[in-house]
């Protein structure tokens, strides 16, 4: 968040002379106490400044940086994820080209008995597929899938930036958001791309005392 020029002198009048109260502050910059609120206002919500009660303001001692890694922890898969694109393990490989255009996704999950993760498909590996000689209805998306246990997942509870860093190592574009179920198995549940990044990027950005 960029601080106002009014705002930083505020910060920097409480962080040597801090707690200090409102009226000393407004004492200060000549200015009355009802024409700082909304810069106190805006301060304490976006962590700058802490404000107790008879004690008044003082520095929280946290960088921009800082500040921002926290909203970015805070915000959670499950505000994010999208709808999951699921086929099932008996699915040809066409089939699955066809679900992917229409559904408009880039990686597919592959699921049995209702929604139990066993595989995930991406374009590239339709794509490789598809320069086969094989007939493309004949081949089944589980011959080509990544499957299980080496999938990378993620959970409803999740910060989107644990799944940010997931996709950076794994060097993949999503994860499926899942729920373990009693048996073990993972229930696909939703879907958590670059573009679900991206939004928590905006959200925060557009948001800033949110
Ligand atoms: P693309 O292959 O279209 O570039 P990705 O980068 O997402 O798309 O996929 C790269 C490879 O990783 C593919 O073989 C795909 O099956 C696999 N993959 C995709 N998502 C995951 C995931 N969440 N966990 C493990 N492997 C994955």
């Amino acid at each position: 968040m960029e601080l106002s020029e009014r705002q930083e002198k505020i910060v920097e009048i409480v962080k040597a002379d801090g707690p200090i109260t409102g009226e000393k502050i407004a004492d200060r910059l000549h200015l009355t106490r009802a024409t700082l609120r909304p810069d106190l206002t805006v301060l304490t919500m976006s962590g700058y400044l802490d404000a107790r009660p008879r004690v008044g303001y003082y520095y929280t001692g946290k960088t921009g940086g800082e500040l921002f890694q926290e909203r970015l922890l805070k915000l959670k898969v499950k505000e994010f994820q999208s709808v999951p694109v699921v086929i099932g393990e008996d699915a040809s490989v066409y089939d699955a080209i066809v679900s992917m255009f229409l559904e408009d996704v880039g990686t597919l999950f592959v699921v049995k008995d209702g929604g139990r993760l066993i595989g995930i498909v991406s374009r590239k590996d339709l794509l490789r597929a598809s320069m086969g000689k094989q007939e493309l209805e004949s081949v089944p998306v589980s011959i080509i899938m990544t499957r299980m246990p080496n999938i990378a997942v993620c959970t409803p509870e999740e910060s989107v930036l644990e799944t940010a860093n997931k996709l950076i190592s794994k060097q993949i574009d999503g994860l499926p958001v899942v729920r373990e179920t009693e048996d073990g198995d993972m229930e696909v549940i939703g879907r958590m791309t670059k573009t679900n990044i991206t939004k928590a990027f905006v959200y925060i950005a557009e948001e800033p005392d949110a």
